[in-house]
C-alpha cells in the first residue's frame, strides 16, 4: 500500500513540494474527505438497509450480521468525523493518516465486496439486479467522495471490484464473465478519472498555498517597509475609513487620528495632542477622495504655537475587477524637515539673517505695493537711516560686537515705530522704515527726532558701553518719487544731506538735492571710465631753490580732462575717487607717468607726487613706486612722495611700514600742507620725514598777519632742528617772498615762480630759465662753472 501511495500522488511527493507543503496538502486531502463522511456513511446505512429489505434474511442469514458490520463501520466513520470537526484546523498530517484512511476504505470496500462475492452466485435474477445496482452505486459514489485520497480510493476500488469479480466468475455463466470484463474496464475508468480529479485538487491546493505564501511575504515586506522608512502606506475603504496607516499619520502629525476623518472635524482640536490639523489641507485630500481621483504630493499640515508638521500624501483610487470603487491606497511621508528648510530659505529670501528685519528686496516689494495701491489717500513716508560711527565701532571692537550692535539697533527701531510700519535692514548699517502711522510732516518730524534720540542712547554690549548716532533722510510717499526706486533714492539723498550737515540729524527730501547728487553720481560714473579713456593728465609745478630761485624739481598735479565738463580739479574728484576705491589705480598711474616724464628732464631735477591714504593698503604704493622707478630707470633719489597728516589717522602702522620701505629705496618723503592738520608735531616725530611743505594758508597772510608770520617762523626753526628741508607753498607775491626770504626756507613753490604746466611746456620753461641764468652770470668768476653745468643739463634735456 505504501509503495502504491508514494507513486500515486505526484503532487504530494516530497521532492516536488517539500515536506512541509506535502504535509499540508495531505491535511487538505483528509479534510476534504472528512467533509463528505456523514453523507458517505448515510449512503452506506441506507444502501445496506435497502439490500437487506429487498433480498431478505430468511435464505441468506449472513446478511444481517453483514448489515450490522456496515452500520458499525459507518458509526466508527461518523465518530472520526465528529472528532475531526471538533479539532481546530489541521495544518499538516503525516503519510500515516493516508494509510489509515486507506485501511478504513479497504475495510468498508471489503464488506461491500463480500455482498456480490457471497450472494451473487446463489441469487435469482431479481436479487442479482439489486446486487449489481447497489455495488455499482457504492463503487461510483465511494470513488466520488474518496477521490482526494488516492490510497483510499485505490483500496476501495480494489476490494469492491475484487469481491464483485469473485461473485461474477464463480457463477459459471458466460454472461457474467462478460460483465466481469466490463466491470474491470469500468473500474479502471473510475480509477483514472478519480486520479485526475485528485491531481487537479492537489494543484489547486498548491496554488492556494503559494498565493497565501506570496501575500504573506508581501505583508511582511510591507510591514518592514512601514516600520523602517519615514514613508508609510495607507489604505482607505470605499467609505473613507482607514484600513491601514492611520496611526502613523496621527503620530507624524501629532494629532488625534479622529481629526483626520472629515466626518469628525468638530473634534479636530484634540485634548491630548497640542497639534491641530490644518483642515483646509485635509479637505483637499478628501476632495480627491470623493471624486475618486489620484493625487500626488498633497500636503497635510498640523500646527501648535511655535511648531508645525507636514505630511505629504499620494494616493490612487482602487477599482475592483467589476469596475467598482473599493477605496484608496497610497504613500505618505513626513516632510517636516524639508518643509522647514524650505521655509527657512524663503524666510532668508525676505528677511535679513542677522536682525530678522525685512531685507532690501522685500522692502522694495512692499514699497512697490504701496505705489500700486494708487487709490489710497493715506499719508506715508520712507525713512532712510544710516548709523553714524558704526564702522569705527566695528573696526575697533570686532564684527561680533558690530553684529550685536546692529541687532540691538534693529530691536530699538522696531520698538520705536508702529506695528504696521515696516522696518528693514537694507545692508551694512543702513536701515529703512516704511511708515504709514505718522499722518503728517509734523508727526514724521517727531518720529525722526524720537528715533535719533532712542538709537543714540549708549548700548551696553559685552561689558562695553558703545555710543553711536544715526542720520535720517525722509521722503514722502508718492510726492517725492514716482516709483519705489525713485522714492528710496530720494530718501537716500535726504540722508546724504543729513550726513553732510553734521550727522545725528534728519532731513526731508527737497528737489534741489536731486540735482546736486545726480551730478555727483554722474561724476562717479564717469570717473570709473576716466583711466581707461586716458582722460587724466599730469601738470607740473616748479619747485625752486630759495638761494637762486632756480628750479630744483616739479610737483606733479593731477588733472581730469572730462569730455563734457572740461578740466576738473583734483580737489573735486580725488575725494570721490578715494571714496569709490579708484584712487589706488589712479595713484599708480600718476607715479608711473610722473617718473616716465622725469626721465626726460635734466638729472638734477626731482619729481614729487601726492599720495592718498588708500594707496598704502597692502603696500600698494611701494609696488607702484618700484614699478615706476624700474620702468623709467630714474634715480630713486629724484622721486619724492608728498603725504598729508590725515593719512596717519587710519592704519598708522601700515603707513609707516610703507614709508620706511620707500625711504629705504631712496625715495624722499615730504609732509604736505603742514600746519593745517591735527597734531602735526607728533606726526613729525613719529616718522623721519625728509621734507616739510608749509601750507599755503600761512604763506598767504605772512606779509600782513603777524601771528601767521610767527607760526611760520617757529615751523621753520623746528624743521631746521629736525634737519628737514622746508618748502613754502603758494608764494604768489613779491611781498610774501620778501618776508619769506628772511626765514630759512629751503624751497619755494607758487604762482610767483610758475603755474602748474603741461609736460610739453616744461622744456620752454627750463630754456627760459637757462637763458636768464646766462644773462645773470656774464662776468663773475665762480659763475662760469655754474653756467657750464646748467648749460650741460639744458642741452641734454633739449
Ligand atoms: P597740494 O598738494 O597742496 O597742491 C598744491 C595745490 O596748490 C595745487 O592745486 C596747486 O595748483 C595750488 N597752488 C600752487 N601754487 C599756488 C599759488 O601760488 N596760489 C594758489 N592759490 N594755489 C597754488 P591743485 O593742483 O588743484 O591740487 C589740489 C590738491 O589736489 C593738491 O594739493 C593735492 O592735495 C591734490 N592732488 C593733486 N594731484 C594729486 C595726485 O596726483 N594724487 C593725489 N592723491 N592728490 C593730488
Ligand atoms: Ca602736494
Ligand atoms: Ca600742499
Amino acid at each position: 500500500m505504501h509503495k502504491y501511495m508514494s507513486s500515486s500522488g505526484s503532487s504530494d511527493s516530497k521532492d516536488s513540494l517539500g515536506a512541509r507543503k506535502a504535509g499540508k496538502l495531505r491535511a487538505r486531502r483528509i479534510e476534504t474527505m472528512v467533509s463528505v463522511t456523514p453523507l458517505m456513511m448515510l449512503a452506506n446505512i441506507i444502501n445496506a438497509t435497502v439490500v437487506v429489505f429487498l433480498v431478505g434474511t430468511s435464505e441468506n442469514w449472513f446478511l444481517f450480521p453483514w448489515m450490522l458490520l456496515i452500520y458499525g463501520a459507518a458509526f466508527v466513520g461518523l465518530i472520526h468525523w465528529r472528532r475531526a470537526c471538533k479539532k481546530t484546523k489541521i495544518s499538516s498530517v503525516s503519510e500515516n493518516a493516508l494509510v489509515k484512511a486507506a485501511k478504513g476504505a479497504a475495510f468498508l470496500g471489503a464488506v461491500w465486496g463480500a455482498l456480490p462475492a457471497l450472494l451473487y452466485p446463489v441469487s435469482d435474477y431479481q436479487t442479482k439486479l439489486v446486487i449489481i445496482a447497489v455495488t455499482s452505486g457504492m463503487l461510483g459514489g465511494g470513488a466520488l467522495s474518496l477521490y482526494v485520497v488516492s490510497p483510499a480510493i485505490g483500496a476501495w476500488i480494489v476490494t469492491i471490484v475484487g469481491g464483485s469479480l469473485i461473485g461474477l466468475l464463480s457463477s459459471g455463466n458466460w454472461e457474467d464473465w462478460a460483465i466481469s470484463s466490463l466491470l474491470i474496464v469500468f473500474a479502471v475508468s473510475i480509477w483514472r478519472a478519480s486520479k485526475s480529479m485528485s491531481n487537479t485538487f492537489a494543484s489547486n491546493v498548491v496554488a492556494r498555498f503559494e498565493l497565501a505564501e506570496k501575500s504573506e511575504t508581501i505583508g511582511l515586506l510591507l510591514k518592514e517597509y512601514t516600520d523602517n522608512a519615514s514613508d508609510w502606506l495607507w489604505e482607505l475603504d470605499s467609505n473613507g475609513r482607514f484600513l491601514r496607516g492611520a496611526d502613523e499619520l496621527g503620530r507624524q502629525l501629532e494629532v488625534e487620528i479622529d481629526a483626520i476623518d472629515p466626518r469628525l472635524v468638530s473634534s479636530a482640536k484634540s485634548p491630548t495632542h497640542e497639534f491641530e490639523v490644518d483642515l483646509r489641507s485635509l479637505g483637499e485630500v478628501w476632495n480627491f477622495f470623493n471624486r475618486h481621483q489620484s493625487f500626488h504630493d498633497l500636503q497635510i499640515s498640523s500646527k501648535k504655537p511655535g511648531a508645525r508638521r507636514w505630511v505629504s500624501v499620494s494616493g490612487k483610487p482602487q477599482i475592483n475587477d467589476e469596475g467598482v470603487f473599493i477605496g484608496f491606497r497610497g504613500f505618505a511621508s513626513n516632510i517636516t524637515q524639508s518643509k522647514l528648510a524650505e521655509e527657512r530659505i524663503a524666510y532668508l529670501a525676505h528677511n535679513d539673517a542677522l536682525t530678522g528685519l525685512v531685507n532690501r528686496a522685500s522692502f522694495s516689494a512692499a514699497l512697490q505695493q504701496k505705489f500700486k495701491d494708487e487709490k489710497s489717500t493715506e499719508f506715508w513716508a520712507v525713512l532712510f537711516l544710516d548709523l553714524d560711527g558704526f564702522k569705527l565701532v566695528n573696526d575697533a571692537n570686532g564684527h561680533s560686537i558690530g553684529d550685536s550692535l546692529l541687532t540691538e539697533v534693529a530691536r530699538r527701531l522696531k520698538q520705536s515705530v508702529n506695528a504696521d510700519d515696516i522696518v528693514a535692514r537694507l545692508g551694512g548699517d543702513e536701515f529703512a522704515v516704511l511708515c504709514s502711522s505718522a499722518a503728517s510732516l509734523q508727526a514724521l518730524t517727531v518720529l525722526s527726532e524720537n528715533l535719533i534720540k532712542r538709537l543714540s542712547v549708549p548700548y551696553e554690549i559685552e561689558d562695553l558701553m558703545i555710543e553711536i548716532g544715526v542720520s535720517i533722510g525722509v521722503a514722502i510717499g508718492m510726492a517725492d518719487g514716482r516709483d519705489q526706486h525713485a522714492l528710496l533714492n530720494n530718501a537716500d539723498l535726504a540722508l546724504y544731506r543729513a550726513k553732510e550737515e553734521g550727522r545725528g540729524t534728519f532731513r526731508f527730501y527737497e528737489l534741489e538735492m536731486d540735482e546736486l547728487v545726480k551730478e555727483r553720481r554722474n561724476l562717479e560714473r564717469d570717473l570709473r571710465n576716466a583711466l581707461q579713456n586716458e582722460e587724466f593728465e599730469l601738470y607740473y609745478q616748479p619747485l625752486v631753490s630759495s638761494d637762486d630761485f632756480k628750479t630744483v624739481g616739479f610737483e606733479a598735479l593731477l588733472r581730469w580732462n572730462h569730455p563734457v565738463r572740461g578740466e576738473i580739479s583734483p580737489t573735486e574728484f580725488v575725494p570721490i575717487a578715494e571714496r569709490i576705491g579708484l584712487i589706488s589705480d589712479i595713484g599708480e598711474w600718476v607715479v608711473i607717468e610722473a617718473c616716465r616724464e622725469a626721465a626726460n628732464w635734466p638729472h638734477h631735477l626731482s619729481v614729487a607726487v601726492n599720495l592718498s591714504a588708500p594707496q598704502f593698503l597692502e603696500e600698494r604704493i611701494v609696488k607702484s613706486a618700484t614699478k615706476a622707478l624700474v620702468d623709467s630707470k630714474i634715480d630713486p633719489e629724484r622721486l619724492e612722495v608728498e603725504i598729508t597728516e590725515g593719512l596717519f589717522i587710519e592704519n598708522t602702522r601700515e603707513v609707516i611700514r610703507s614709508l620706511r620701505e620707500l625711504k629705504n629705496m631712496g625715495v624722499s618723503i615730504a609732509m604736505d600742507d603742514f600746519g593745517t592738520g591735527y597734531s602735526s608735531l607728533s606726526y613729525l616725530l613719529k616718522f623721519p620725514f625728509d621734507k616739510l611743505k608749509i601750507d599755503r594758508s600761512f604763506v598767504t597772510s605772512v606779509d600782513t598777519d603777524e601771528v601767521a608770520k610767527n607760526v611760520l617762523e617757529s615751523i621753520v626753526k623746528l624743521a631746521s632742528v629736525l634737519e628737514l628741508t622746508v618748502t613754502a607753498e603758494g608764494v604768489e607775491t613779491t611781498d610774501q617772498l620778501e618776508v619769506l626770504k628772511q626765514m630759512n626756507c629751503t624751497r619755494f613753490q607758487g604762482y610767483a615762480f610758475g603755474y602748474p604746466m603741461k609736460s610739453s611746456e616744461i622744456s620752454v620753461f627750463l630754456l627760459k630759465e637757462f637763458k636768464s641764468t646766462i644773462s645773470e652770470n656774464v662776468e663773475p668768476e665762480g659763475g662760469a662753472h655754474k653756467t657750464d653745468s646748467a648749460l650741460q643739463s639744458a642741452i641734454q634735456f633739449l
